[in-house]
C-alpha cells in the first residue's frame, strides 16, 4: 500500500537541486526570483472526460499538463522557472504513477522547470499545474499590444489535434496511421518556449497569444483587447501534415477553429518581418504570416485571392452549449 506521503516521495521528490530555495517538503516552496525580473504565473487543469479521454495513456498526460502551462508562458515571452502540481488520484496505480512522472519529467527537463510543490488528494482524475516563469519588465507579449498594420503570424501547424478527435469520434474517417500521426499532436503539444523567449527578448513581437481553443476564437481576445481588428488569410494558415492532406473545406475548418493546438499566434510590425524568420529559424519553429491587423473592429476571412471566406467558425468554450 503506497501512502500519500510515500508516494510524494517516490514519484514526485527528486534529489536534484534547483533553482527554488526549498522546494518539495515544507508548508510552502521558496522561489527567489532574479534581481529585477517579473514573474509570469499561470495555471492549467486537465480534467477526465473533459480534456482527456479515461484511461488516457500516462506519460503523454504527464508530457500534456505541463506541456500546456509552458505554452502560456510561451505566449507571454517568459522563461521558465518552475511549477506546482494538484493531482486527485482515483487510486495510487504504480504504473499511472510512474509513467506519468516520466512524461512529466522529461518536458520539465528540458525546459530546465523544477516541481516545487503541490497537493495530492483521492478523486477523480483531475491534473492541475501552476506555472511560475520570469521575464523583463516591458517585455511581456501582452493581448492588448496588437497595433494596426501589424502582420499576423503563426508557429509550426495548425489542425492535426482537431483531425484526431474528429477520428476519435468517427466524426471524419482516418486511416490507422493518420489516426497515430494526428494523435500525436493531440497527445504531445510542443510548447513554443523559445521562440516565444525570443520575440520577447529581441522585441520582435507586440501581442501574443497560444492557440488551444482554435485561432479565431484565441485571436479574437487580442481584438478585443488591442481594440482592432484584423484580415485573416485563411488559405495561408500552415495546416499539419496530416491535415495537408485532406480536402480543402475540413483544412479551412480545422486551420481556422481546430482547438488543442498550442501554436503561438502574433502580431509584430512589418520591418520585423526578416528578423521574424531568423527567430523561427534559429528556435526550430516554422512562422508563417496570415494576415494583418486592421484599425477597423473585426475579424475578416479572406481566401488566397483575397475573396471574403464565411467559415461559420466559432473558438471552443466549456459552457456555450450547456
Ligand atoms: P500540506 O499538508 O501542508 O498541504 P502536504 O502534506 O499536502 O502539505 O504536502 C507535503 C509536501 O509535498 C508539500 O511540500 C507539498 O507541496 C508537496 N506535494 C504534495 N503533493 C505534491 C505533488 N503532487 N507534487 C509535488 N509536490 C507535492
Ligand atoms: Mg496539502
Amino acid at each position: 500500500m503506497l501512502s500519500e506521503f510515500d508516494l510524494i516521495k517516490q514519484y514526485f521528490q527528486r534529489p536534484r537541486p534547483g533553482q527554488a530555495v526549498l522546494g518539495i517538503g515544507d508548508d510552502c516552496a521558496l522561489l527567489a526570483p532574479s534581481p529585477g525580473m517579473q514573474m509570469a504565473i499561470s495555471s492549467d487543469m486537465l480534467v477526465e472526460d473533459r480534456h482527456f479521454f479515461a484511461g488516457a495513456d500516462a506519460r503523454m498526460l504527464g508530457h500534456k499538463c505541463l506541456a500546456v502551462n509552458l505554452s502560456d508562458l510561451a505566449a507571454m515571452g517568459a522563461k521558465p522557472v518552475a511549477f506546482t502540481l494538484a493531482l486527485a488520484l482515483p487510486a495510487a496505480d504504480r504504473d499511472w504513477l510512474s509513467g506519468f512522472s516520466a512524461g512529466l519529467f522529461a518536458l520539465a527537463d528540458q525546459h530546465g522547470c523544477e516541481l516545487i510543490g503541490g497537493d495530492t488528494t483521492k478523486g477523480p482524475l483531475n491534473i492541475c499545474i501552476t506555472i511560475f516563469g520570469e521575464l523583463a519588465p516591458g517585455h511581456a507579449l501582452r493581448r492588448d499590444a496588437a497595433m494596426a498594420g501589424d502582420d499576423l503570424w503563426i508557429s509550426g501547424s495548425l489542425g492535426d489535434a482537431r483531425l484526431a478527435l474528429a477520428g476519435y469520434h468517427k466524426e471524419y474517417a482516418l486511416d490507422d496511421a493518420a489516426q497515430v500521426a494526428a494523435g500525436a499532436r493531440m497527445h504531445m503539444p510542443t510548447p513554443r518556449v523559445a521562440l516565444g523567449l525570443a520575440l520577447a527578448n529581441a522585441r520582435l513581437a507586440h501581442a501574443a497569444i497560444d492557440i488551444s481553443d482554435g485561432l479565431v476564437g484565441d485571436l479574437a481576445h487580442i481584438l478585443a483587447a488591442s481594440k482592432v481588428g484584423a484580415t485573416l488569410d485563411v488559405d495561408a494558415l500552415p495546416a499539419g501534415p496530416v491535415l495537408a492532406a485532406q480536402p480543402q473545406a475540413l483544412r479551412r475548418r480545422f486551420c481556422a477553429a481546430g482547438g488543442d493546438d498550442y501554436e503561438l499566434c502574433f502580431t509584430a510590425a512589418r520591418a520585423q518581418r526578416e528578423a521574424i524568420i531568423a527567430a523561427g529559424v534559429a528556435c526550430g519553429s516554422a512562422v508563417t504570416r496570415v494576415g494583418t491587423i486592421d484599425a477597423a473592429p473585426g475579424l475578416r476571412l479572406v481566401d488566397a485571392a483575397g475573396s471574403a471566406l464565411d467559415l461559420q467558425l466559432a473558438g471552443f468554450d466549456h459552457f456555450a452549449s450547456a
